[in-house]
């Protein structure tokens, strides 16, 4: 054997993060929405930023229910006519 493909054999595809996109701040103070709710689980597995209602980007890291949720989001749930999972 030639050995050209030593140690790379088996490639991962993995996207790539910009972490300078992601926002900083009240996204710790309020509970964003995302639409679909599996692309806030998938963010939490895979640390690549999910995009809420209101344009917020961020990883999230913790359980967002002990938070009020987002204004701007809750606004646009509304609108749209979702239903938002707790009062
Ligand atoms: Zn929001």
């Amino acid at each position: 054997m030639c050995g050209t493909l030593e140690g790379m054999t088996d490639v991962t595809p993995v996207e790539e993060i910009a972490p300078a996109r992601v926002d900083e701040g009240d996204h710790d103070r309020f509970a964003h929405v995302v639409q679909p709710a599996s692309a806030v689980m998938e963010a939490m597995i895979t640390g690549v930023p999910c995009t809420a209602l209101c344009g917020k980007r961020w990883v999230p890291s913790r359980d967002p229910k002990r938070y009020p949720v987002c204004p701007a989001c809750k606004e646009i749930v509304e609108t749209a006519g979702f239903r938002l999972p707790s009062g």
